[in-house]
């Protein structure tokens, strides 16, 4: 088999972790495996080098700054190959110029256009371990790009697309995926399988275990993925497509995710693209609105509320500030105090009333809910962020999501 074996920041935290991920795909070698190993940069690198870049230079130039910030998993690389050179283990590690991996010019969230497998493919055959970096590209000229945070998942799969491996292992310091954040609730269960689909909604709402780019990527191409521990052997999980899961159970998981602000803009004098107006200059300055509640009343009047994140509250208070003064609105009012649960399953679609029942739960433990979106597999709720974790708790037991022990 051909395994892409990807190794995220506490994985690779410090030598010693290192050494063990040394180990570890010498195992899978030794098993008779061809090994390609992607690792992240140690945990907080990535931080600590983009503090550096804003210490320095108040707007950091962003090609300055992708070739600053991928050096944590440069480095990594090269360190794990010295590793396993000295117990020689035959190896290779290669940088995205010497690969080479293509992306487009988008610096710091660049998107990767093509992988040339060829010397990939050449190291492998002549028995080489092969060690690539995540997060990093390189543009036609020559650059050095980055793909966004959390993009090491990103690149493994993509490698592992590229390369048509026959698995793909992304491996961190939590057993797998669960149903809800062990931080949040006390007793979650491990999912020992779960779709493409869910895992991209769940990671989309807040689920760290992997990025949502590499959950869409592994399933255009079908790359079958585990998750897993590089702290113990315990199988994981595994992300499949949906005919594969076993049981069609009703909700796969509840996230929480406290990183949205809420902007509201009532009474805004009703007239046809209204709503274009107030977004189009969110969108011009590149932010992203999540959840959006409009409400057209009889009088003539629009009522408006949006999440945007919290990092770009401001921006977005003084754009809609804007907007509305220009059109005659009421108040921009904004609450950073909320926070967005999600539930999420495959269920969902089959089975009628799962927001009713969503609703039911939390008006029994007195949560009021101030905003809702759904999708064909979500239910996605805005709560006061003091009443979020109570929430979380009562709807991950309500949907059975409890381990029993
Ligand atoms: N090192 C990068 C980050 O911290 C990429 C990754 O680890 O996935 O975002
Ligand atoms: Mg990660």
């Amino acid at each position: 088999m051909l395994i892409v074996q990807k190794f995220g920041g506490t994985s690779v935290a410090n030598l010693e972790r290192i050494r063990a991920v040394g180990e570890r795909v010498r195992k899978t070698k030794e098993e008779g495996h061809d090994v390609v190993v992607v690792l992240s940069a140690p945990a907080g690198e990535t931080d600590q080098l983009l503090k550096l870049a804003n210490e320095i230079s108040e707007s950091p130039d962003p090609r300055e700054c992708d070739s600053l910030i991928s050096l944590g998993e440069q480095k990594n690389i090269a360190l794990l190959g010295l590793y396993l050179h000295s117990k020689q283990v035959p190896c290779i590690s290669l940088t995205a110029a010497q690969i080479p991996i293509l992306s487009n010019k988008d610096h710091g969230k660049a998107r990767i256009l093509h992988i040339v497998p060829d010397r990939i493919r050449k190291e492998l055959k002549s028995g080489k371990i092969v060690i690539l970096p995540g997060f990093q590209g390189i543009t036609d000229e020559g650059d050095t790009t980055t793909l966004g945070r959390g993009g090491s998942d990103t690149s493994a799969v993509a490698f592992a697309a590229a390369l048509k491996a026959d698995l793909c292992e992304i491996y961190t310091d939590v057993d797998g995926v669960y149903t809800a954040d062990p931080r949040v609730v006390e007793n979650p269960k491990l999912l020992k399988k779960i779709s493409y689909e869910e895992m991209m909604e769940l990671a989309d709402s807040g689920a760290k275990v992997l990025q949502t780019r590499s959950v869409e990527v592994a399933a255009k191409h079908r790359v079958p993925l585990k998750v897993r521990s590089s702290f113990n052997d315990k199988p994981g999980t595994e992300v499949v497509a949906e005919n594969e899961t076993l049981e069609k159970i009703l909700v796969a998981g509840v996230t929480l995710n406290t990183q949205e602000a809420k902007v509201a803009i009532r009474r805004i004098p009703s007239e046809a693209g209204v709503l274009a107006k107030f977004f189009a200059p969110l969108a011009e300055a590149g932010i992203n609105v999540d959840m959006i509640v409009e409400n057209l009343s009889k009088d003539g009047t629009t009522d408006l509320a949006f999440t945007v994140s919290k990092e770009d509250l401001r921006k977005t208070l003084k754009l809609a500030e804007g907007v509305a003064k220009r059109l005659g609105a009421g108040k921009v009012e904004a609450a950073s105090d909320i926070a967005k649960i999600s539930i999420v399953g495959l269920g969902m679609r089959t089975h009628a009333g799962v927001a009713y029942q969503i609703f039911k739960i939390l008006a029994d433990l007195g949560v009021t809910v101030q905003m809702v979106s759904t999708s064909e597999i979500k239910v996605s709720l805005v709560v006061a962020i003091d009443d979020a974790k109570r929430a979380v708790k009562g709807l991950h037991q309500a949907f059975g999501l409890d381990r029993s022990e």
